[in-house]
């Protein structure tokens, strides 16, 4: 029988928990291998994480995408092992400008966000948050009952995730004042706990390429934001702010912005924003996304498009040159549009970062993972909190 003190064994499921992340499907032995364990260690923790419902077998020919109903009976050789997928254990709630999106959510995370549920909320003058609140009530009736652990809710802005407190929002100012943590507690009886949408774009992407340990990610949608991952993780920032990339201000651009400043880089480079300088410079070419679309594809990328992706790729390469990164993952309405689009990006990009010069600057456009960032997040949180020890950078902290 082997002693194992109650925050080694912390440790230990989180080192076991996070390679089989990064694995997706392995047997006990070969997880045992790559965390350089004994096999009978190996069992032992997998037993307690099956036990603690967050790992099922499933038969040996399952692959990481496999579909077969897992097996109940416990430790079967030449059973492989995986995170649950066969039932939800978190609710995630994605608060988007003018969209909610809820889904009930699997530890085993699919490789694109899918959404069950979704309402366009636009908040008016009084009581948004009554509101909101109502509507997410019929979302719940909308989703059935589950047997959850907790919710994850994903929003913009500067959010002291520690205190679970939406600090600043320059899109959606009514979620300052709002406790919408406690909130959504309060209809589902369920613990729930805030992240910042960039960081969990930033660690869904991580979970769907694991050897990419060092990136920043800029997400274009409604506004412009941004995430770093190092050696794997989001990095400590000593204030709770780090993904408004889009408010770097831009010479010369004069637009209003959310957050109260002029001239910032989303105010060009949103949705709204490219429509808007879109609309200028065709008039009568309609002003819907799909039309924007088509009107690239035949006229390439016209000066004011050129300036917009400039002002972008100037701020996302003092990112990077500050940072030290050589990767940039671009996700969201960017990645929409015809590639003319993400090449021209990708230039500006490399003619702005210093790593260019002498090395190779990587550019790539990927889909949006947030429900896997916000499992990542649960996971972390709700189902096996970090101890003190762990934050200790240990031997088993992969
Ligand atoms: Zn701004």
């Amino acid at each position: 029988m082997i002693y194992v003190p109650s925050r080694m064994g912390q440790l230990n499921r989180r080192a076991f928990l996070r390679q089989l992340q990064k694995l997706g499907v392995a047997s006990r032995a070969e997880l045992a291998k790559a965390l350089g364990m004994s096999q009978p260690t190996a069992g032992k923790i997998a037993d307690e994480l099956i036990r603690m419902d967050v790992f099922e077998e499933v038969s040996e020919n399952n692959d990481r995408n496999g579909t077969a109903e897992a097996s109940g009976q416990l430790g079967r050789p030449g059973r492989k092992l995986r995170l649950i997928r066969t039932r939800a254990k978190f609710l995630g709630i994605h608060l988007g400008v003018q969209q909610t999106s809820l889904a009930g959510l699997t530890l085993g995370v699919a490789e694109e966000d899918r959404w069950a549920v979704s309402f366009e909320f636009k908040a008016g003058k009084s009581h948004p948050i009554q509101a909101w609140q109502q509507e997410l009530r019929q979302a719940a009736k909308a989703l059935g009952k589950q047997k959850l652990l907790g919710v994850v809710l994903s929003v913009p802005g500067v959010v002291d995730e520690r205190e679970n407190r939406i600090l600043f929002s320059p899109n959606l100012h009514w979620t300052e004042q709002a406790d919408l943590a406690a909130t959504v507690g309060r209809i589902w009886k369920l613990p729930a706990l805030l992240v910042q949408e960039e960081r969990a774009l930033a660690l869904g992407q991580h979970l769907a390429d694991p050897d990419c340990d060092n990136f920043l990610l800029v997400d274009f949608g409604e506004g412009v934001g941004g995430a770093i991952i190092v050696e794997g993780k989001p990095p400590f920032h000593p204030l709770p702010i780090s993904g408004e990339i889009g408010h770097t201000p831009v010479p010369g651009n004069s637009r209003p912005c959310g957050c109260g400043g002029v001239g910032c880089m989303e105010t060009l480079v949103s949705v709204r924003g490219l429509l808007e300088s879109f609309a200028a410079a065709a008039p009568g070419g309609g002003n819907s996304w799909r039309a924007l679309r088509d009107y690239i594809a035949e006229n390439g990328i016209k000066p004011w498009l050129a300036q917009a992706l400039e002002a972008a790729a100037a701020a996302i390469a003092g990112a990077m040159n500050v940072a030290g990164l050589s990767r940039v993952v671009i996700t969201g309405s960017l990645t929409e549009l015809p590639p003319v689009v993400m090449q021209y990006l990708s230039r500006a990009i490399q003619n702005g970062a210093m790593w260019a010069k002498f090395g190779q600057v990587e550019c790539m456009a990927a889909p949006r993972r947030r429900t896997a960032g916000m499992v990542a997040v649960g996971i972390d949180r709700l189902v096996m909190p970090e101890t003190k020890i762990n934050r200790s950078r240990s031997l088993l902290n992969l």
